[in-house]
């Protein structure tokens, strides 16, 4: 069967960094550009050009040495920005100017004071004179999660014939259910007609941002905004190393994608640091225990095989298995293979004198350490397997 090709669009140096407190220095920026190319993501967002010199300086730099990813550079559809964006991006061997407008109703006549009539002219005036001087235009309506689908395919089709190639449909608050994004999808690709590539952007409001990502592709998008860590704005936006996860399993048979899943581990814990966001150790795919296992059942399944309690291999995402952490949810099996990890022998009456005393200790502590293993093991005068 034909794959399609699913675009990763990375925002970890824009959405990303607008979380409260993460934002990043030139510096760091710029390191983790190279190591998202090398991660080989489609888009990198280096920044939003007008709002700042970091962001003008990090489009700047990045463009000057992406080599195999476009660079993005973020814009309002008005000139002052849109020009700001096309000098930072100079250098870019590929650059895209990425223009937002809102278009729900709530924004069209709160924020910007506009009709929709206006914000039609609006958009494709922008769109118009950005083509001038960039090859590629992404055009995004803010808010779309709350405008009104017939508005949505006016402006589809107003954005495209102003030039605009990829068409972004954000749910800006994070409020969409994956059928909901669905619909809106389905609106926007109807009215581009295979002339623009569709394109959607999910925040975590409700903890959905990651399945209204795989409805919006079911629904016909092809490229996926997403963050390293699912880092951004509020509860943050759809984390890439969940989207690239589900999309090398449970959907390789249907679709491709450029990144190399197994840098995925390195980079998560470099946008930690940068960020000074910490990862929940119960994170999807990157937490520190998504690889580790605690009831006696499940680890005695993953002493016999892996298969057992793991989708997949860690080795997929460039992690690690855990060592089989003990606590007192461990079995017998998982802690007699650590006193014998500890130097003793533990057979047949000893192995249950031993395992009796682990479970005494196991109920004191929420993880036994190997120093307590061996504590126990001298207690019962276990002989170690030195002195055989
Ligand atoms: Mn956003």
């Amino acid at each position: 069967m034909q794959k399609d090709k699913i675009t990763i669009f990375d925002t970890t140096l824009r959405d990303g960094e607008q979380a409260p407190g993460a934002a990043m220095n030139l510096r760091e920026k710029i390191a983790l550009a190279k190591s998202l190319e090398r991660l080989g993501v489609d888009a990198i967002e280096a920044g939003f050009p007008i709002s700042s010199r970091v962001d003008y300086d990090a489009v700047y730099q990045i463009g000057a040495f992406a080599k195999n990813c476009v660079v993005s550079a973020l814009a309002r559809a008005k000139e002052g920005d849109i020009q700001a964006a096309i000098d930072a991006l100079k250098k870019a061997k590929r650059g895209r100017v990425h223009i937002f407008l809102a278009t729900s109703d709530a924004h069209l006549k709160y924020k910007l004071k506009m009709s929709r009539e206006q914000a039609k002219d609006c958009a494709f005036g922008a769109i118009k004179f950005a083509r001038n001087f960039a090859e590629e235009v992404q055009f995004s309506f803010e808010d779309a999660c709350r405008t009104d689908h017939d508005f949505l395919r006016e402006m589809t089709k107003t954005a495209i014939k102003a030039g605009a190639s990829i068409i972004n449909a954000p749910d800006t608050v994070g409020a969409l259910l994956p059928e909901e994004t669905a619909a809106m999808i389905k609106a926007v690709a109807e009215a581009g007609e295979g002339r623009a590539t569709i394109s959607a952007h999910a925040h975590d409001d409700l903890g959905l941002a990651t399945a209204n990502s795989i409805a919006a592709i079911a629904a016909g998008a092809r490229q996926i905004e997403c963050t390293i860590n699912g880092i951004g704005e509020r509860a943050g936006n759809a984390a890439l190393e969940e989207i690239a996860a589900i999309l090398a399993t449970r959907l390789s048979d249907r679709y491709e994608i450029g990144v190399n899943t197994k840098f995925i581990s390195i980079v998560s814990d470099e946008t930690a640091r940068y960020s000074g966001m910490p990862k929940a150790p119960n994170k999807a795919i990157v937490g520190a225990n998504a690889f580790s296992h605690g009831s006696g059942v499940h680890q005695d399944g993953m002493m016999k095989n892996a298969e057992t309690y793991e989708l997949f291999s860690p080795e997929l995402v460039g992690a690690k298995r855990a060592k089989i952490v003990l606590t007192r949810h461990s079995g017998s099996a998982a802690a007699i293979a650590a006193v014998k990890e500890a130097g003793y022998v533990a057979e047949g009456d000893d192995a249950r004198r031993f395992f009796a005393a682990y479970k005494q200790a196991a109920e004191r502590t929420k993880i036994v350490s190997m120093e307590t293993i061996a504590q126990i093991a001298q207690s019962l005068s276990l002989r170690a397997y030195n002195q055989a």
